[in-house]
């Protein structure tokens, strides 16, 4: 286990850094515990100058942070950019509404001589975050967002290969004025993690990863009665139905399926087609596919950027292995990606049948698996046919019937007209193996907090 910098476009290792020891995790743990008394007994007000500032310098000085996660897990630049913006937009958002999201809210108690009863919003202490590499940013900011304005404070373990990023973050909290202890970023193994989610000072976990991370960590804390909310992965079915416009929504799938290098939890892993435009559609998402340009995340050309690291583009290329040894179809549109680096030739995936053991696996990469389906009821099938929940999304000209089959989808998000995405004051989160709990929104605010009822007769 090592915290290093590798940029995955030459491979080269740039940077590493020493694990946190066990006494200085200790200290850190001390140190949050006690910024909380204080962190706590604040204002709203005060607090929103902190997450407010950390905005601010997030869009006074975007390329600074934008380049860390292009140089650490390869993302274009411009997305980079992109990712600044949205996560001050939810540092922002956070900032100007918690207030309002936490006021105390009376009950209407119908019992007789039942005075007044109120619920009130207290925060818990420290929030311990284990986040991943795919939006090294947007993840901490919508974990310390929210937390730190309803006056928790957070301690977060990111990924080992973004250490560069997850520095940047804490520096920014305290440039913005967050006293030691109210955000603390810590280079930790995985069982210093299981300790620290067993320490009695840490009260909750938010989890962003694999099913396994999620798995364990949900382990961790429920074994000692904490709560835990688990984001997890996700295969999202992109339904196109015949009266779909074609051009809008292959540029869309295209979009949902290779953004990111197709590193996202809620990409369009799986395109489902009606039969009437299955053929067309394919044509052209192909001809979209060849068109990728690979190479250097930081040249404003480059539109398929190097995977995060060698060993997720080894991963990608064995699970389409693995799905064409057990029957599934492949077609490899566009010229070879170079040899050097971390990139992952973008596929399409073919007659992937349920006892094919890729089935359920997520390909957290450029390859897209694609169904046809012989009308609507059977694409609805194919896209709960899954053992993720995330998102998912519904191509039509008719908005009203797009609403109505997202209600037969069994997902936690589902997007007419558009991949599956987010925005700050839009609730994010999965049903079945991509997890439970809420991000984002109003909904975000509300996990980590005590409800208190304050009965006065
Ligand atoms: P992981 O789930 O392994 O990593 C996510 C985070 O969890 C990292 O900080 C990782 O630390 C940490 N972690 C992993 N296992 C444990 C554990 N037992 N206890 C504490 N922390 C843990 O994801 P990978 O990066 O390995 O990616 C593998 C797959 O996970 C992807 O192919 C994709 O399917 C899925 N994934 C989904 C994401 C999503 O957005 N839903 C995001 C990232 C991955 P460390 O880096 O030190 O291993």
């Amino acid at each position: 286990m090592a915290y290093a910098t590798t940029n995955p476009y030459t491979n080269e290792t740039l940077a590493t850094f020493p694990l946190i020891g066990d006494e200085e995790m200790e200290r850190a743990l001390a140190t949050a515990q006690e910024t909380f008394e204080g962190w706590r007994a604040k204002s709203f007000d005060q607090r929103k100058e902190v997450v407010k500032r950390a905005a601010q310098i997030l869009r006074e000085r975007p390329e600074d942070f934008a380049k860390l996660p292009t140089l650490e897990m390869g993302k274009l630049y411009r997305e980079s950019m992109d990712e600044v913006e949205l996560a001050a937009s939810i540092l922002d958002y956070y900032a100007e509404n918690a207030e309002e999201f936490l006021a105390p809210e009376t009950v209407d108690t119908e019992l007789p001589d039942a005075g007044r009863a109120v619920v009130v919003s207290d925060p818990i202490g420290i929030l311990f975050g284990v986040q991943p590499w795919n939006f090294p940013y947007y993840q901490l900011a919508r974990i310390a967002g929210p937390n730190l304005m309803a006056g928790n404070v957070v301690m977060v373990k990111h990924a080992e290969i973004v250490p560069q990023s997850a520095a940047a973050f804490e520096r920014l909290m305290h440039e913005a004025g967050a006293p030691e202890g109210a955000y603390t970023n810590v280079y930790a193994n995985k069982e210093q993690v299981a300790r620290a989610i067993k320490d009695p000072r840490v009260k909750g976990v938010a989890l962003t990863g694999s099913e396994g991370a999620g798995s364990s960590v949900a382990s961790n804390a429920g074994e000692e009665l904490k709560k835990s909310t688990l984001e997890l992965g996700g295969s999202d079915a992109l339904i196109v139905l015949a009266d779909a416009d074609l051009d809008m929504t292959v540029d869309r799938a295209l979009w949902g399926r290779l953004n990111n290098a197709g590193q996202s939890c809620v990409a369009s892993k799986r395109i489902i087609v009606v039969e009437d435009v299955a053929d067309e559609f394919l044509r052209r998402f192909h001809e979209g596919v060849a068109q990728l340009k690979p190479g250097d995340p930081f040249d404003p050309e480059t539109t398929l950027p190097p995977l995060s690291s060698q060993s997720a583009a080894d991963n990608i290329d064995a699970l389409v292995d693995e799905a064409v040894e057990n029957g599934a179809s492949v077609t490899t549109p566009g010229d070879p990606v170079p040899e050097e680096g971390a990139f992952v030739q973008p596929r399409i995936l073919t007659g992937v049948t349920k006892d094919n053991p890729v089935h359920d696996k997520e390909f957290f990469g450029p390859v897209a698996l694609f169904f046809r389906a012989r009308d609507e009821e059977e694409a609805v099938r194919i896209a709960n046919d899954s053992s993720f929940g995330l998102g998912g999304s519904v191509f039509t000209e008719d908005a009203d019937h797009g609403m109505d089959v997202a209600r037969r989808i069994d997902t936690g998000m589902v997007f007419v007209n558009h991949p599956t995405w987010t925005s700050p004051d839009l609730p994010f989160g999965g049903t079945k193996r991509s997890g439970y709990g809420h991000e984002l929104s109003a909904a975000g605010i509300q996990e980590f907090v005590n409800k208190k009822l304050i009965k006065v007769m």
